[in-house]
């Protein structure tokens, strides 16, 4: 089979010029320059008209192609990068695209209908059971792709890009596909009880070569060569979503009644407001629109009543469909300004950071070391003994099991904790009071390390000093966790 003889008859059928590209098999960029392909494949070039830009050459116009239906048309081309620009795509702030073009059943049905065309032309030269053309998937890469990226002035990144998704239609979709639907039922009947397949891009994909459906049953639903159709494709619809961003910094927790997520009970809401409020309402509006989506996570958690005092506490905003990709000092400074207004929460360190960074605050909660300062009373004045016994520079282990105030979302266990440290204080103006410095491995509940639940944390700090004893206030004073890493805003 000559490469001209193909292309006679592909031009025979009125199949445009990138199509008959895509039956010699053109790769990379030979789209870019199609003279150069012919030329050297020993075609004859003749040049395409470009009728586009003026209506008085409308009359002129080609037919649509049957291959692609006007998909690599000069005036599609015109019309998806319109429609590209006529989205908020200016929203986004980012480098790289990544465009998915969902192409109608029909498309691929009249690539079908092709193939069993050539081999009927061209016989042993055309494969079964592999199409003899480059697929319109590879095809939109190699000729729209470029096209798309030149025009908005923006890179190709797979993993990073905004993403373009372009829904496209056409006429002849319906009865295509139940025309399909009847032939399916005949070249793969179904067998007793079973459901009746989908039709689908992949059905068509696997189960349909001529090597697995014969010509004539082909030819009986649909007609060979493809027939030139009356109308080309139509956009449906153009959608973009923009990549994640993920937002960290730390955060200190100045309140002693404000629960870490929202508390609800009952339906009704305990406490007003929270961290994960207070966090996403004064960062994510800089960069999305729908701040339902965003997903607050943290390095642990302090209980409604314990502040996180220090350097604070490790956290991210996972931001999906994010129009910003990028954060100046001046403005992370001013959403820590606007979460400082609160008074209840103050935020430092706010940071763009990397999807693979987000192990830091998912891993190594149980190794890490967390540092508490509890305010303690007794019933009875502070002595040096008692101060001895709660003296310990190199640590103990306890065994506490989980306790009751959190049964209801933790399972009970029985766990090893260590205590690096345990060390106290007496408070000057109150001889009743202990404050007790404690170092603990992540995962220990200071609480009840102080009391004792009832026997169920062993030792702990009333069993040390063998009498009852409360905890009146808690802060959480360091996070082992040297991460995001600290922003000098001078
Ligand atoms: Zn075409």
């Amino acid at each position: 089979m000559k490469n001209q003889d193909l292309v006679d008859y592909l031009k025979y059928c009125s199949v445009c010029q990138f199509c008959q590209l895509r039956y010699l098999k053109a790769r990379g960029n030979e789209y870019q320059n199609k003279q150069e392909y012919f030329d050297r494949v020993n075609v004859d070039y003749e040049e395409e008209i470009d009728w586009t830009g003026d209506p008085a050459n409308k009359k002129k116009r080609q037919n649509v192609c049957p291959t692609c239906l006007g998909l690599f048309s000069e005036e599609f081309k015109e019309q998806l990068l319109q429609s590209i620009e006529n989205t908020d795509i200016d929203k986004y702030e980012c480098d790289g695209i990544v465009v998915a073009i969902s192409i109608p059943i029909v498309l691929q049905l009249r690539q079908l209908s092709m193939w069993y065309a050539l081999l009927d032309k061209f016989g042993d030269n055309i494969n079964l059971d592999r199409a003899p053309d480059v697929s319109l998937k590879e095809a939109i890469k190699l000729i729209l792709n470029p096209t798309i990226c030149e025009r908005l002035n923006k890179s190709y990144d797979i993993s990073n890009g905004l993403m373009l998704t372009i829904n496209l239609s056409h006429s002849e979709e319906q009865e295509g596909v139940s025309q399909l639907e009847k032939l399916n039922s005949l070249v793969y009947p179904r067998k007793k009880g079973q459901k009746s397949e989908q039709i689908s891009r992949s059905l068509i994909e696997k189960k349909y070569t001529p090597l697995r459906v014969s010509s004539e049953l082909f030819k009986n639903a649909f007609v060979v060569p493809p027939s030139i159709p009356t109308e080309s494709l139509k956009f449906d619809s153009v959608s973009l979503i923009g990549p994640s961003t993920y937002v960290a910094g730390r955060y200190r927790k100045l309140s002693r009644k404000l629960s870490h997520t929202p508390w609800v009970l009952n339906g009704e809401r305990v406490m007003d407001d929270s961290i994960e409020e207070i966090i996403i309402r004064n960062i994510a509006h800089y960069f999305c629109d729908d701040q339902k989506k965003v997903n607050f996570m943290s390095s642990g958690r302090e209980d409604v009543d314990v502040r996180c005092l220090g350097a604070g506490r490790p956290f991210v905003l996972e931001i999906p469909n994010a129009f910003r990709s990028s954060l100046s000092s001046a403005l992370a400074r001013e959403m820590e300004e606007n979460i400082d207004v609160s008074q209840k929460v103050s935020v430092r360190d706010i940071q763009i950071v990397k999807r693979e960074e987000l192990i830091h605050i998912k891993m190594g909660e149980e190794q890490k070391r967390k540092c508490y300062r509890a305010l303690c009373q007794i019933g009875n004045i502070v002595t040096v003994d008692i101060l001895k016994r709660l003296d310990f520079q190199n640590g103990f282990e306890i065994q506490q099991k989980t306790p009751i105030r959190v049964l209801h979302r933790r399972p009970l266990h029985t766990r090893p904790r260590t205590v690096y440290s345990l060390k106290p204080s007496v408070c000057r103006q109150n001889k009743n009071l202990i404050i007790l410095d404690i170092v603990t491995q992540a995962g220990t509940y200071i609480k009840e390390l102080v009391h004792g639940e009832f026997g169920r944390t062993v030792p702990s700090v009333a069993s040390l000093i063998g009498q009852h004893i409360d905890i009146i206030a808690l802060d959480v004073v360091e996070i082992d966790l040297d991460w995001p890493p600290s922003v000098c805003t001078l």
